[in-house]
């Protein structure tokens, strides 16, 4: 409307609240919580077919570009971005697993999720079982029953580093109908594609690679576009059979994307952990990069790794690109273009030898968090997994002297200097702890 027309309070909603139309190169930042309509029609096929956008819960076209890059990159056919990585995992679990189900876990998971698992889902009556030998598709097999509607693992695992045989494991889910649901955080789809492997969903914590500067949170979850209905039986009613108010089932208008139909149409948008379309734009702009950081990151990690598993301070390294480590094999067969860069040292001396070194460093950023262009460390066993008896963290690799790195895109003298001095710290600290003991 003109810039003279109307009321003081008129004017400042009214007056240049549409934009000249434009092309910009940038993707558009659709920062608006719903969109007009032309007219009467256009509401009505919104409603009615889903046509177009309404309101930001329901799509946003900042949030769908960036759901159509993460697609394609997954390999998979269609994307839902939500608010974080927790949400992504959570609404798949909400859309997939009804009061009675039953989900089958890796141990080897982020601690938020088994939290989610043990103590929140418990409460809506789904019931989890943890697999410890990922590798064993017969350890999978035993542990799934009637009710089991989801099996879940992490693509590469925190802190042992475990790398995930994504073909073996998503043909168990496959030989019961169920889907492979891979959180892919850690190996990001540069690296791993799982579902070109097998997996019929991915789901991310974007706030990590993803975003890869650590200024936002996102989750993201991606469909195999696979959803088999004759194979599935009556174990998804919610995707096979007419809805509540007697429309056809989601299987009945979007074929093997039903799954993530159903999340999207009623899953995400009535539990509404809904992405702000600024924090889509900048995990956007972040995957613009994905490659050239990840590819850096890797090679930054593995040369670091080695250089650890060669120093007298260091009693072990959990890298899955490093010949001793378990998973090394499966690593070389999985991961294209690096071993990606979160992995585990445990030092020699301990609780005060791990203690020296995280407040000795000053390039490597202490904090909880991975996947940033910066270094970061974190001591597993007094932060992330206190919650955890000693013997759950002796059998997830994380001891006393255990630290977790995730090496970002610094000058790689840069970390081993900080590194060196790190562990001279942890190596003077220990001799004072044994002598003080009386060693
Ligand atoms: C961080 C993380 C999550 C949780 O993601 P948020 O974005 O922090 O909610 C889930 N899985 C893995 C592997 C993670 O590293």
């Amino acid at each position: 409307m003109g810039a003279e027309a109307g009321g003081f309070s008129t004017r400042q909603v009214h007056v240049g609240s549409d934009a000249v139309p434009a092309t910009p190169r940038a993707l558009p930042i659709h920062l608006t919580a719903g969109f007009t309509f032309s007219d009467f029609e256009e509401a009505a096929a919104h409603f009615g077919a889903g046509d177009g956008f309404g309101y930001t819960r329901t799509g946003n076209p900042t949030v769908s570009a960036v759901e159509s890059k993460l697609a394609s990159l997954e390999g998979g056919a269609e994307a839902l971005l939500v608010a974080s990585g927790q949400a992504a995992v959570s609404v798949v679990i909400l859309g997939l697993v009804s009061s009675g189900g039953h989900i089958v876990s890796s141990t080897h998971i982020y601690e938020g999720t088994r939290g989610l698992l043990l103590d929140n889902f418990s409460r809506l009556g789904i019931e989890v079982d943890f697999v410890d030998d990922i590798g064993d598709p017969d350890a999978w097999r035993a542990a799934i029953r009637p009710e089991t509607r989801l099996l879940l693992a992490e693509s590469i695992a925190n802190a042992r580093n475990d790398v995930l045989d994504v073909a073996a494991i998503a043909q168990v889910a496959d030989e019961h109908g169920i889907p492979l649901v891979v959180d892919n955080t850690f190996a990001t789809p540069y690296l791993l594609r799982p579902i070109e492997h097998g997996a019929a969903i991915v789901v991310h914590s974007a706030s990590k690679f993803l975003a890869g500067q650590g200024a936002v949170l996102g989750g993201v979850i991606v469909d195999d576009g696979r959803f088999d209905a004759a194979r599935a039986g009556d174990l998804f009613p919610q995707l096979t059979a007419p809805t509540r108010t007697g429309d056809p089932a989601p299987w009945e208008r979007h074929g093997g994307r039903a799954r993530i139909a159903y999340l999207r149409e009623t899953v995400a948008p009535r539990f509404g952990p809904t992405p702000s379309p600024l924090t889509a734009f900048l995990i956007g702009q972040g995957i613009e990069t994905l490659s050239l950081r990840v590819e850096r990151q890797s090679a930054n990690a593995l040369a670091v790794a080695r250089w650890l598993e060669s120093r007298p301070e260091v009693a072990s390294v959990d890298h899955a690109g490093l010949p001793s480590h378990p998973s090394y094999d499966t690593a070389r067969r999985y991961l294209e273009g690096g071993y990606g860069s979160v992995f585990a040292v445990t030092l020699h001396g301990g609780l005060a030898a791990a203690r020296a070194a995280v407040n000795t460093f000053e390039v490597i950023t202490h904090m909880t968090h991975l996947g940033d262009v910066r270094s970061l460390v974190l001591h597993p066993a007094s932060t992330s997994h206190t919650q955890r008896t000693e013997a759950e963290q002796r059998a997830l690799g994380v001891h006393p002297g255990t630290l977790r790195l995730s090496i970002g895109i610094e000058a790689l003298d840069d970390l081993l200097a900080d590194l060196t001095r790190a562990l001279e710290a942890a190596a003077a600290a220990r001799s004072v702890e044994s002598a003080g003991a009386g060693a």
